[in-house]
């Protein structure tokens, strides 16, 4: 079989891998024109700097000897599975690359021979790729399970970004969704390892972001489990991003008369783990009702303020960044323009704060602008 056959047949398998910044609803923006037979491989990504670039996304292998409960490529799950040889997977990326249809790459794979022997190949490509080709495009890797650490350091070597699938938050929760994966040692001590070797990196070149992904509503954990150890990862592990990816069953698994999982409560999860990583939230401060889950009829940052700010209003010529952080329709880059302003005169009026980007329909309820309530607006309040 040729490289562009395995090709279409092993990266429609990684869609369920989301891997660089994606729309938490699944709008992503329309794909750069890509040729028919390449339209499952191809996915248009937003790298952690903001620039989108199409992106090659597929598995060195679907060969899978891994039962886990929920998974398309599980063993003995009767579909056509196929290898590449390094090389000629290498050898296809730069082709494409050199064809302008895509501008980096994201290997994965499926375990055979045990997670040393998988992560092999997968090193072997992105060395290939790196020294044989001198492929400069962006290069996410995936780290397998039970990955020695001299290979994460060298995954660390050729790549922009690695990543690893915790896929559950806990222990208990991962024997249910995988049971013969082992959660802290050969998942997340492979984690610890890569932000112990991001802090040993040290002089000029790249230092690989990580990331991890959490299937979500498979086996019943409540947001707050998947999001207590989101933000420990954010926290002590320094990861860049935490997927959430809402369960879907697939047929002749485990799992397939499972409900789908609602995409409305990735999408809050994802709300609520961009105010652990970015916004200064600890776990315990999200608004989670009595099951353990977010609401998910409102944001979490509205519920927040819902609940603190509604009777409280923050001053916004002299609160800190940290307190501006908390108001609905003020972000990282508004809080700091805000402060920025302030020193060149008083905020007095929305029309100051609009003129910062700021969302003032969300930010009015809770704000003092110069110690007065903003007066409500009917076309403000419209919506
Ligand atoms: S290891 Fe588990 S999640 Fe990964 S491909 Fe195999 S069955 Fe699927």
């Amino acid at each position: 079989m040729d490289a562009l056959h395995k090709l279409q047949l092993l990266a429609p398998l990684t869609c369920y891998e989301p891997t660089e910044e994606v729309n938490p609803l699944g709008q992503t923006a329309a794909p750069p024109p890509v040729p028919r037979d390449l339209k499952n491989c191809i996915a248009q990504a937003t790298l952690p700097g903001g620039q989108k670039i199409p992106l090659l996304k597929t598995l060195v292998s679907s060969y899978c000897e891994m039962d886990c409960r929920y998974c398309a490529i599980r063993a003995g799950r009767d579909f056509h599975r196929e290898i590449f040889i390094p090389d000629e997977l290498a050898q296809l990326t730069v082709q494409l690359y050199t064809q302008g249809l895509i501008k980096g790459a994201f290997l994965s794979s499926a375990l055979m021979g045990g997670g040393p022997r998988t992560q092999d190949r997968i090193l072997a490509t992105a060395e290939i790729l790196r020294r044989k080709y001198r492929f400069p495009g962006y290069l996410h890797v995936k780290i397998m399970p039970n990955a020695e650490r001299d290979q994460i350091a060298e995954a660390m070597r050729w790549a922009d970004r690695v990543s690893l699938n915790l896929e559950a938050p806990n222990a208990q929760r991962l024997s249910e969704l995988a049971p013969r994966k082992e959660f802290s040692g050969a998942l997340f001590q492979r984690l610890r390892w890569v932000d112990e070797l991001r802090r040993a990196a040290t002089g000029p070149g790249r230092v690989p972001s990580a990331t991890t992904q959490f299937v979500v509503g498979a086996v019943g954990e409540p947001d707050v489990e998947l999001l207590t150890t989101a933000a420990y990862l954010y926290r002590e592990l320094r990861l860049a991003r935490t997927y959430f990816s809402s369960f879907s069953p697939v047929p002749d698994t485990p799992l397939s008369d499972h409900a789908p999982s609602d995409p409305v409560r990735e999408h809050r999860l994802y709300q609520a783990s961009f105010l652990l990583r970015d916004y200064g939230f600890d776990v315990e401060e999200l608004p989670f009702v009595q099951d353990g889950n977010l609401p998910r009829d409102a944001d979490p940052k509205l519920a927040w303020a819902r609940l603190h700010l509604t009777y409280a209003p923050v001053e916004v010529n002299t609160a800190d960044r940290t307190t501006l952080l908390r108001i609905p329709g003020i972000g990282p880059k508004n809080a700091d323009r805000i402060v920025s302003a302030r020193r060149l005169g008083t905020l007095a009026d929305l029309r100051d704060l609009r003129h910062l980007g700021i969302a003032t329909q969300r930010a009015m309820p809770f704000i003092l602008l110069n110690g007065k309530q903003p007066p409500r607006q009917l076309g403000l309040w419209a919506t």
